[in-house]
């Protein structure tokens, strides 16, 4: 399996448009965070998890040729707004695009991109959609996705689980339930927005020790907000747990 880090920001990106902070003005390449989103390759199949505003940019940057499916964790602007860029690839590749996420996120995303679910105006073209509801254990062409249920505030959102690598992104607070299904991971991405609380993400504090109790081998932190400078916070955080930046690319 192969994960590029698309993004790995805030839903205002870093740098935060009109803030004149250190890190935003900062030349350090590891400190520029589109908004946060995994293209993951595993036995052929293309699968990319959110698709937020950056989408288009991120897919140039790292030559995304073609995407097979979108998972979708929430239905959150800095997550879904990249949904309309995805009609280049039904153009050029001439085939349509599975989407998997909760009912509710589905209903959410037809009232939001209506649009894609009409016939389009003459002359006109919009993304051809294929909407499935993901189940707890699913199979998508042979590859196993387990959805985590995860906290976001006060929505019931979802992380996923793909054999040894997880992806947990806009966690406020992961159920004792969930925790049971993350055992025995290579890797773990995890949000971690700032050292400051906020109610709808985890800070670092919190990411590192839900990060301790979870054991992943490697934990990469995302979702990070102007307040972290790449450099400096890792420096202080231990090897197997560090930010996570745009370009990372592991394999598992
Ligand atoms: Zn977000
Ligand atoms: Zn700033
Ligand atoms: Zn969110």
């Amino acid at each position: 399996m192969r994960v590029v880090v698309l993004g790995s920001g805030t839903s205002a990106g870093v740098p935060t448009l009109g803030c004149d902070c250190d890190v935003c003005r900062s030349i350090n390449p590891r400190n520029k965070r589109l908004r946060s989103s995994v293209y993951i390759e595993e036995a052929g199949l293309r699968m990319l998890v959110d698709c937020g505003p950056d989408f288009r940019t991120q897919a140039i940057n790292h030559s995304i040729r073609d995407v097979d499916c979108v998972l979708l964790t929430h239905t959150h602007a800095d997550h879904i707004n990249g949904i309309d860029d995805l009609r280049a690839y039904n153009m050029m590749r001439n085939h349509p695009i599975d989407v998997y996420a909760l009912p509710e996120a589905l209903d959410e995303l037809r009232r939001r991109f209506d649009y894609c679910f009409r016939p389009p105006p003459l002359g006109s073209m919009v993304p051809d959609l294929i909407l499935h509801k993901l189940r707890d254990n699913d199979d998508i062409r042979g590859v196993g996705v387990q959805t985590i249920p995860i906290i976001h505030g006060e929505m019931e959102i979802i992380g996923f689980r793909f054999e040894k690598f997880a992806y947990l992104t806009d966690v406020s607070r992961i159920p004792e339930l969930s925790y049971a299904m993350l055992e025995g991971l290579e890797v773990l991405m995890l949000n971690a927005l700032r050292r400051r609380p906020h109610p709808l993400h985890m800070n670092l504090e919190q990411a590192v020790t839900s990060a301790r109790r979870i054991g992943a081998r490697r934990t990469w932190f995302t979702h990070i907000c102007h307040d972290l400078d790449h450099d400096q916070i890792n420096a202080q955080l231990p090897a197997e747990m560090q930010l996570a930046h745009d370009g990372l690319v592991f394999e598992i």
